[in-house]
C-alpha cells in the first residue's frame, strides 16, 4: 500500500507517544504527509494553526458537520476533533502515504471506511505508572486535564484488539522501526 494512498492511523491512549512516534516516522525514509485534523481546543506550547491542527471555533466545526464536510469527528476530553473529507480523498487520490495522529475511535472509523487503504496501529505504554509519568512530564496539562485523560484508558485498552497492530511504545526507536517494518513488508 506504501505509495498508493496508504492511511496509518496512530492511536494510542493520551500521553503514550503517538505525537512523538509520528514526529519520528515522518522523519523516516518513507514519505508521509501528516493529515491536519481540526479541533476546538486551544494550541498548546509552539503549535501552529494548519500545521499540528487547524483550531477552529465550536460554532465553525458545528457547520462543518451539518455540512457533511468531515469524514469522523470526536467529541475527546471536551474538545470537537475531526478529520476533514478532503484531506484523506487527496492523499488517495494522489497516492499519498498518511499519517493520522487521531483517537481510538476515529482510527477504526477510518478503517472502516477505507478498508483496503488502511493499517490501524495502537500504541500501549509499557506501564500505567509509565504513562502517568509521561504525561506529567509533557507538562502540557494540569492535574485534573491528567485525571480526565487518564479516565478514558479502559475504555480505550479495551477496544484495541480491534486494531491491525499493537505495539508497546517501550523504547521510541524500536517502536519507529517497528512500525516502518509493518508497513514496508506490506501486512494487512
Ligand atoms: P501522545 O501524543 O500520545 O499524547 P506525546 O508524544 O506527547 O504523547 O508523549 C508524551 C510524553 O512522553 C512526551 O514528554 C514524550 O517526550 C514522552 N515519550 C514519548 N515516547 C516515549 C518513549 N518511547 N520513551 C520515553 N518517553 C517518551
Ligand atoms: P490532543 O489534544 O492531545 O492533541 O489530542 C487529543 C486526542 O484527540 C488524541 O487522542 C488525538 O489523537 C485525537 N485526535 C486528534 N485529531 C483527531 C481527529 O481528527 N479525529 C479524532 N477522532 N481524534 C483526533
Amino acid at each position: 500500500m506504501i505509495g498508493n494512498g496508504l492511511l496509518l492511523p496512530i492511536a494510542a491512549p493520551s500521553g503514550t507517544g503517538k505525537t512523538t512516534v509520528c514526529g519520528e516516522l515522518l522523519k523516516s525514509d518513507i514519505c508521509f504527509e501528516f493529515s491536519v485534523s481540526c479541533t476546538t481546543r486551544k494550541p498548546r506550547g509552539a503549535e501552529i494553526d494548519g500545521i499540528e491542527y487547524h483550531f477552529v471555533t465550536k460554532e465553525t466545526f458545528e457547520k462543518y458537520i451539518i455540512e457533511n464536510k468531515l469524514v469522523e469527528w470526536e467529541m475527546v476530553f471536551e474538545n470537537y476533533y475531526g478529520t476533514l473529507k478532503s484531506t484523506l480523498q487527496e492523499a488517495i487520490d494522489l497516492k499519498k502515504n498518511l499519517l493520522l495522529d487521531i483517537d481510538v475511535k476515529g482510527a477504526l472509523n477510518i478503517k472502516k471506511m477505507f478498508p483496503d487503504n488502511t493499517t490501524t496501529v495502537f500504541l500501549l505504554p509499557p506501564t500505567n505508572e509509565e504513562l502517568i509519568k509521561r504525561l506529567r512530564k509533557r507538562g502540557t496539562e494540569d492535574e485534573e486535564t491528567i485525571q480526565k485523560r487518564l479516565a478514558r484508558l479502559p475504555e480505550e485498552l479495551q477496544i484495541s484488539d480491534q486494531f491491525d497492530y499493537r505495539i508497546i511504545n517501550n523504547k521510541l526507536n524500536e517502536t519507529t522501526e517497528k512500525i516502518l517494518k509493518i508497513i514496508k513488508e506490506g501486512k494487512k
